[in-house]
């Protein structure tokens, strides 16, 4: 369909200075494990350029951040093709556009059927964290890398090798002959404070927060450093994978757990929108008291068939959608500045 605006100078020059400034900062996240500013700051620029996009289609290229995942894969490690693609998420910054968004999902799924059954929804949190991709051959740990730009993620197998969380070998039986386990590799908020203090003992600079930490630690080259650093993961997806007889998320999650796989205690299957109101409002309340840091909850549909049922854009899955919590004030014990978070 034709846009009814045409975009004046001014709309495609706001565009394209958004797209250099979203490169760049992305570039910095990703590629140097630095946040030039805020979460908040940068989804807000991130949100104006989706907004500009749905004004303007016609300004959308192909190669446009909200059409990508938004990792880059440096030269510095071997490049690993994942079985799987692995995707961003859709985020929600209230609490309206969360219920907007799960009403519509709904009634996608009343439309395909799914029994007459209304969904089932399996929430979580959302750790900061870097993503990792597992493979498991035979209950083997065979690779490990990062998401990159979805397609394409950087080996750092050596690095997550020393993290003791992350069995080399599955226990049990009946593994499939081949299982891409995603998750987060994240820094314990306790054991991040203890490791500033350390370096601040050391006379060494402070590192800036768990998630640029975690993510600097397993892009490492050497896996000595890697080792040093308090470094753990939990599950929070699965990609390719062969003769799994699962038909549900959370029913993968508890046969992990038989394996030996590090799953979030924290996961919930809710039956609705009240039930995820209420675990939200759990958790924020208690969000800097947790075992890690998060950045919001994640709300996915729990069923596989509904998952293949609504399927995927370019960027991220139709069936899952995180809620950010909003930016806070807070003190930090280091720097002693008010920081958004
Ligand atoms: P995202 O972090 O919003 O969501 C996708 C990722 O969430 C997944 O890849 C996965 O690693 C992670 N995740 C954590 N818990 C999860 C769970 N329970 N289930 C599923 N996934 C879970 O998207 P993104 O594309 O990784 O990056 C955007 C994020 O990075 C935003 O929070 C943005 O603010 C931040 N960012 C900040 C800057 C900056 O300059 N400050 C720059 C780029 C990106």
């Amino acid at each position: 369909t034709e846009p009814e605006v045409v975009p004046s100078g001014s709309v495609r020059e706001e565009y394209e200075n958004l797209v250099d400034l979203v490169r760049k900062y992305r570039f910095a996240y990703y590629q140097e494990d630095n946040a030039l500013v805020s979460d908040a700051e940068f989804d807000a620029l991130f949100r104006r350029l989706e907004e500009i996009e749905a004004l303007h289609p016609e300004l959308v290229a192909n190669d446009s951040p909200t059409q990508e995942v938004g990792g880059e894969v440096s030269s510095a490690f071997a490049a690993v093709e994942h079985l799987q693609r692995m995707y961003s998420l859709e985020d929600v910054f209230s609490l309206e556009e969360l219920e907007a968004w799960l009403d519509k999902a709904t009634a996608s799924i009343a439309k395909i059927g799914n029994g007459g059954m209304p969904p089932a929804w399996l929430t979580e949190l959302k750790i900061d964290g870097l993503a990792v991709n597992l493979l498991y051959r035979d209950g083997k740990l065979i690779r490990a890398a990062t998401r990159g730009d979805g397609t394409t993620g950087e080996d750092i197998t050596h690095n997550v090798l020393t993290i003791k969380e992350i069995p080399q070998e599955l226990s049990g039986t009946g593994f499939p002959a081949e299982m891409e386990v995603r998750g987060e590799v994240f820094i314990p908020s306790t054991a991040f404070a203890e490791f500033n203090d350390a370096l601040i003992a050391a006379g060494k600079a402070p590192l800036a927060n768990p998630r640029n930490a975690a993510a600097g630690s397993l892009r490492q080259k050497d896996p000595a450093e890697t080792a040093k650093r308090p470094l753990r993961m939990f599950v929070h997806g699965i990609g390719a994978r062969e003769g799994l007889g699962t038909l549900s998320q959370s029913a993968t999650y508890e046969q992990m757990k038989e394996w030996g796989l590090p799953v979030s205690p924290y996961y919930e299957v809710l039956g609705g929108l009240p039930e995820v109101l209420e675990f939200i409002k759990r958790y924020g309340d208690k969000r800097h008291s947790l075992l890690h840091e998060i950045d919001g909850i994640v709300i996915k549909v729990d069923d596989y068939a509904t998952q293949r049922s609504l399927g995927y854009t370019s960027r991220v899955p139709r069936w899952a959608v995180a809620y950010k919590y909003p930016p806070e004030e807070v003190h930090t014990k280091l720097l002693d500045i008010a920081v958004n978070v």
